[in-house]
């Protein structure tokens, strides 16, 4: 049995800790074990990367870029052997893993832009011979506590711009998959980065908690669900940290009558199944805006539902693979059993599937509901698994005041052909990413990416401008040099040009 170690000072280092199972879902095999960090780690972490620090902040942007150059091209040679260790202890199919490792890799490419990004900004002749800028100052040792659902994407969204930007990081991974992001880790090594710049720390709460405790820690940056982002965000905070914690999601679809109906069911189908509906971004939700073309959608959906392709993510050519642990799987089937209990209407039901081979594997069935009302457990809770809604509404304006009215405002989209209803919908929706006719609006590098409401805690969204203001802090500077032999009297009234 592999044992996971951390990676600290560019090297893997064991220690003392606590053991966790690693396990693969499709086989429900524990695959490996994984070294839980402890209070001597977690300080060995913090000195390496304070260590680390002063040249690294001292190492010109386009040097710091270089690196990530050489990172990303790393990145694209590995990408099968990355995509296979995802898959394994994830469990999403092969083609979704390189398709999550091909937006991080768009955050390295951001990355490499560090000497424009932390360019500043510049006026001469503020006053009569004075002179002011603008810059983009690092804010030291900075870490970054990220979810199981994305390995690879995720870790990739904070550290290559918090590194370029001159700070220092440190990773916690997922305790259930943390073996990809080991893997990223090193190439980064591999590419150039100085040993203590990015350290990776396995762990559970004990490591968390250690991050938020320790003074030399400057920002938190979590991914993760609403309640640990919520208790990061406050704890966090309670001792002076920025903090940027994102959190969990309830993402409404709103099918209007006049959409697109066949790609709008394909759009549903990658959305709500793909990575077997564990991402923040999945639609869980379809609100139809009347009866007629909520019975047109089902019987189109219906079909592709019982046909979804599940097994082992590893084997390709797959929709959909197993959930990540035993836990998660009772617990998606905890909720479709409450959702019957509710009174929805149980349309294809995804529970007792069973793949050849896999009896032990934590498979769930695609699973369809419909006449789903927002008091149920169904609709108002994150399932995270392969379970959509139908809810009925007779108008887009009661479709709206539905999802304004969810704690969570991560991701929507609207299906239609009607330019003012997306633009109503784009406008007054209280949702932070937005799509119209694209089921999953994932900003792409150069944007941000951050929910609403109980989605997100703190200012800054993830990655892109926003991601470089929270990972640097703001510094403006007023020069001026007096030429030589002149002499000014003292001025005791406020500096001003009036
Ligand atoms: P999680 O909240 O259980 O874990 C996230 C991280 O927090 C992990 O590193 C974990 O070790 C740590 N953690 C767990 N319990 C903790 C505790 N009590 N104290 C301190 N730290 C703790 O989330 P998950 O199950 O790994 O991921 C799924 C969730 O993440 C979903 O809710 C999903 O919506 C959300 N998510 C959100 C986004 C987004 O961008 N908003 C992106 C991906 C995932």
């Amino acid at each position: 049995m592999s044992t996971i170690a951390h990676l600290i000072d560019g090297e893997r280092f064991i220690g003392e800790g606590r053991r966790a199972d690693v396990f693969n879902p499709s086989t429900g095999e524990v695959s490996a074990q994984l070294v839980l960090a402890d209070a001597a780690t977690l300080k060995k972490a913090i000195a390496s990367a304070q260590a680390a620090y002063p040249a690294w902040r001292n190492t010109p942007p386009a040097k710091r870029a270089q690196v990530m150059f050489r990172f990303k091209q790393l990145l694209e040679e590995n990408q099968d052997a990355i995509a296979e260790l995802i898959s394994l202890e994830h469990g999403k199919t092969l083609e979704d893993a390189v398709g999550e490792l091909k937006r991080g890799i768009e955050n390295v490419e951001y990355a490499c832009a560090a000497p424009e990004i932390l360019k500043g900004e510049h006026s001469r002749d503020v006053g009569p011979g004075v002179d002011a800028w603008s810059e983009f100052q690092p804010l030291g040792v900075v870490a970054g506590i990220t979810p199981f659902n994305f390995p690879a994407m995720v870790p990739l969204w904070m550290y290559p711009l918090a590194i370029v930007c001159g700070n220092c990081f440190i990773l916690k991974p997922s305790e259930r998959d943390p073996s990809s992001t080991l893997l990223i880790a090193e190439l980064l090594h591999k590419a150039g980065l100085p040993k203590g710049v990015l350290n990776v720390v396995n762990g559970d709460k004990e490591a968390v908690d250690a991050l938020i405790a320790a003074p030399e820690v400057k920002a938190l940056s979590f991914v993760g669900s609403t309640p640990i982002a919520e208790y990061i965000y406050v704890e966090g905070g309670r001792r002076g940290k920025r903090v940027q914690a994102l959190g969990g999601a309830k993402n409404h679809a709103v099918l209007l009558p006049d959409a697109d109906l066949n790609n709008a069911v394909s759009a549903l189908m990658g959305a709500a199944y793909g990575s077997c509906g564990e991402r923040c971004m999945a639609i869980s939700v379809v609100v139809c805006v009347g009866d007629a073309i909520a019975d047109a959608l089902l019987d189109k959906l219906v079909p592709q539902i019982r046909a979804l392709k599940v097994g082992p993510g590893t084997s390709r050519g797959l929709d959909m693979g197993p959930l990540v642990t035993s836990a998660a799987r009772d617990r998606v089937l905890g909720y479709i059993d409450a959702g019957v209990a509710a009174g929805a209407e149980l349309v294809v039901d995804g529970r007792g599937y069973k793949v050849a081979g896999h009896d032990k594997g934590y498979f769930v069935g695609g699973t369809l509901f419909d006449h789903v009302k927002s008091d149920m457990s169904i609709y108002t809770d994150e399932i995270f698994g392969p379970v959509l809604c139908v809810v009925r509404v007779a108008s887009l304006e009661e479709a709206m005041e539905l999802i304004n009215a969810h704690e969570y405002g991560n991701g929507t989209c609207i299906f239609t052909r009607d330019g003012e209803a997306a633009r109503l919908f784009c406008d007054e929706i209280e949702v932070g990413m937005v799509g119209v006719n694209v089921p999953l609006p994932v900003p792409v590098a150069y944007h941000s990416f951050g929910g609403w409401k109980r989605s997100l805690f703190g200012d800054l969204h993830a990655y892109g401008p926003d991601g470089v203001r929270f990972y640097t802090r703001r510094k403006a500077i007023t020069q001026r040099w007096p030429k030589r032999q002149t002499h000014e009297a003292a001025q005791f009234a406020f500096p001003s040009n009036g």
